[in-house]
């Protein structure tokens, strides 16, 4: 089953969005599976979780940290995570930063927007990510580089109110890459869409779908 939701998600996804599947709460059989079709791609939402599943899994998998992250966990993860999806403050840049010097790494991040309507989704706007991106400390940051943004949209069945959220979240996008990153090649990927949304997300512009509950079924 999971090998044929797999199959057909791929089917509907355009060659240049890269598919995340998100193996949140999942046991390791199933990532194998999955792993076996040629995935090599995975989010998870919770840091223990993570480093449990980085540890006794294979060591060409790509793991994305998808999940809110608490600046005391970032360096369980530092050493070999992939992508850290929902960066939403200076705070959690510098410790990012600081946990990436102590690997000798420099770790990829998205910059999370909050698009939704519903308050309790995190995320900067607009505004509070060009204060950063303009401060002293953010120009001190070695260790981190910024690919792109993330967000999420209102769980609704609205499809309208959905695309518009998207849409906003590629403007944003355009605007920092016009003002901040365009000499950044890297700062290309827009991580929006879900198991229910991910289409209108492609239609919007994502580069990157994190998709669950389609390939290894609901969660419990
Ligand atoms: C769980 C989760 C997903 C995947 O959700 P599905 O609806 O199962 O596809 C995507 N993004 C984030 C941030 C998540 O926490």
């Amino acid at each position: 089953m999971i090998e044929e939701n797999l199959d057909y998600i791929q089917t509907t996804i355009p060659e240049h969005v890269q598919l995340v599947a998100v193996s949140k709460t999942k046991p390791n059989e199933m990532i194998i599976r999955a792993y076996n079709t040629g995935q090599r791609v995975f989010g998870e939402n919770r840091v223990q979780e993570l480093v449990d599943k980085f540890e006794s899994l294979p060591k060409d998998i790509e793991w994305h940290m998808i999940g809110h992250l608490q600046t005391n966990k970032v360096k369980y993860i530092a050493p070999f995570v992939h992508l850290i999806h929902g960066v939403d403050s200076l705070k959690l840049l510098k410790e990012i930063n600081k946990q990436g010097k102590k690997s000798g790494r420099t770790i990829r991040i998205l910059f999370q927007f909050h698009i939704a309507t519903e308050s309790s989704k995190f995320g900067f706007d607009l505004p509070e990510i060009e204060e950063v991106l303009k401060s002293a400390d953010y120009a001190k940051l070695t260790n981190i580089e910024p690919v792109g943004v993330m967000g999420m949209a209102t769980f609704t069945s609205d499809q309208r109110q959905v695309r518009e959220e998207f849409k906003s979240l590629k403007d944003i996008f355009t605007s920092l890459k016009k003002n901040y990153f365009q000499e950044s090649a890297s700062f290309k990927e827009i991580s929006m869409g879900m198991s229910g949304d991910y289409q209108i997300a492609i239609e919007q512009g994502s580069t990157m779908v994190r998709v669950g509950s389609s390939i290894f079924g609901s969660r419990t």
